[in-house]
C-alpha cells in the first residue's frame, strides 16, 4: 500500500512564513507551525492571493473578521481569504483531490449542523466563529475566524475547494472565489436571467464580474454605472452592453433611456453608496429585484413606502453559498469571460503590506492586486 506521505514529492517544513494583524492596520511577518489537515481537510500550499475589500475592512477596523468572539487584533491572526494553490497533504478519508493538484478556494465552512448550513447557506452559518473552546461547532472561513492564506500554507475542507482550470494562471485563479460571490448574487436574484435585464452599480471587483457572469448567463441588456471611464471600458471588455458614467448622466434616467422606460429587471448593487438603494429602486421595474452587494458604512434612508407599493424585493448576500464558486469556476473554464482583466498589480509575499497600500488607496488604478506567495 502507498500512503500519501510515501509518495508525496512536496516537502513541507516544520515552520512556516506568515503575516499576522497586531494593531490595527499593522502586519507583521512572522513564524508559525505549519498546520495539519485534519479528516476531510488538505494542506494547501499557497501559490497567490488577491486583496478584497473585505481584507482591508479587517486589517483597518477589525470586522467582520471574528478571532475567539473578539476582534482579529494582537491575536496572532493572518488575513487573507482570497487565494489559490497546490494540495500537499491529504487528510484522512480524502479521495476528492489527489496531492499535486491545483486548487482555488472559497471561504467559509460553515459548521453543517446549524439551519441554514443544512439548506446550503452555509455563509450565513448560525454558529459563525464558534470554532474554540467549549464553544467548537468547526465553523471555518479562512481569513475571517481561523487563519488565512498570508501565509506559505493553509488548511482548508474538501466542501471549500475548486479545481483550476487547466489553463488558468495562479493570478487568475484567485479570482475564482470573487466570481463566486457575483454568482451568489445572480443566484439570489433568481439564477436564470437569459434574455432579462440586469443594471450593475458600481465598477469594483465584484461589480465587474457581476457584468461578467450575468453576461455568460445570458442578460440582456447588461448596464454598468460607475464613476471612472477606465474601469466601465473594463466593464465593457466583460459584457456590459451600455456604460453609464454617474458624472455625466443621471444613472436612473440612463437605465430608463436604454430601457425604454421600463426599467431592469434586477439590480445588484456594488457601489456601497448611500442612496445605492433609492436608486435601485428607481432602476428596476414593478417586481423588480435588487441584490445589496456592497453597503455603507452608515446606516441610510430608504424610500420603504416605494419598495412597498412597487413590489420590489431587496436581498443582502454574504460571501459565496450554495457552492457558487464551483459554477462559477465552470464559467471561467469555458473562457465565458476573461477574468484577469481585473487584475492589475503583483507583489511578492514581502511585500504584504505594500500590496495592501495599493488595494487601500487604489494606487496606479489598482483594482485587485495579487501577492504571489510562492515565485514561479
Ligand atoms: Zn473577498
Ligand atoms: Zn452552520
Amino acid at each position: 500500500m502507498t500512503t500519501a506521505a510515501q509518495s508525496n514529492p512536496f516537502a513541507i517544513p516544520a515552520t512556516m512564513r506568515a503575516w499576522v494583524l497586531d494593531d490595527p492596520g499593522q502586519l507583521r511577518l512572522t513564524e508559525k507551525p505549519v498546520p495539519q489537515p485534519g479528516a476531510a481537510e488538505v494542506l494547501v500550499r499557497i501559490d497567490a492571493i488577491a486583496f478584497c475589500d473585505g481584507d482591508i475592512r479587517i486589517i483597518t477596523r477589525g470586522p467582520p473578521a471574528l478571532i475567539e468572539g473578539g476582534l482579529p487584533f494582537n491575536k496572532d491572526f493572518t488575513p487573507g481569504h482570497e487565494y489559490m494553490g497546490t494540495v500537499v497533504k491529504l487528510g484522512a478519508g480524502v479521495d476528492e483531490y489527489t496531492i499535486g493538484d491545483r486548487v482555488a478556494v472559497e471561504v467559509h465552512f460553515g459548521c453543517g449542523r446549524c439551519e441554514r448550513c443544512r439548506a446550503g447557506m452555509y455563509t450565513s452559518c448560525l454558529n459563525y466563529g464558534m470554532n474554540y473552546g467549549t464553544h467548537n461547532k468547526g465553523h471555518r472561513a479562512n481569513g475571517f475566524t481561523t487563519d488565512g492564506g498570508f501565509a506559505d500554507y493553509a488548511v482548508n475542507n474538501v466542501n471549500t475547494l475548486v479545481h483550476v482550470p487547466d489553463g488558468i494562471g495562479d493570478e487568475e485563479a484567485t479570482l475564482i472565489v470573487t466570481a463566486g460571490t457575483a454568482m451568489y448574487a445572480l443566484d439570489t436574484l433568481g439564477g436564470l436571467i437569459a434574455g432579462q435585464s440586469l443594471a450593475v452599480t458600481g465598477p469594483g471587483a465584484i461589480g465587474l464580474l457581476s457584468v461578467a457572469v450575468g453576461k455568460a448567463l445570458g442578460a440582456q441588456p447588461v448596464i454598468l454605472t460607475g464613476t471612472r471611464d477606465s474601469r466601465l471600458e473594463l466593464g465593457k471588455k466583460l459584457g456590459a452592453d451600455h456604460l453609464v458614467n454617474v458624472k455625466t448622466e443621471n444613472p436612473v434616467e440612463a437605465v430608463k433611456r436604454i430601457t425604454r422606460g421600463k426599467g431592469v429587471h434586477y439590480v445588484v448593487e456594488c457601489s456601497g453608496n448611500p442612496n445605492g438603494l433609492n436608486d435601485g429602486m428607481d432602476m428596476v421595474m414593478r417586481g423588480g429585484r435588487i441584490c445589496l452587494v456592497g453597503f455603507a458604512n452608515e446606516p441610510v434612508s430608504v424610500d420603504v413606502a416605494k419598495l412597498v407599493r412597487n413590489h420590489i424585493s431587496v436581498f443582502g448576500i454574504r460571501g459565496e453559498g450554495r457552492s457558487a464558486t464551483h459554477r462559477a469556476a465552470a464559467l471561467v473554464a469555458q473562457r465565458r469571460f476573461d477574468a484577469k482583466l481585473i487584475h492589475t498589480h503583483t507583489f511578492k509575499m514581502e511585500d504584504v503590506p505594500m500590496a495592501f497600500k495599493y488595494s487601500r488607496e487604489r494606487i496606479d488604478g489598482a483594482i485587485k492586486v495579487v501577492v504571489k506567495i510562492r515565485e514561479t
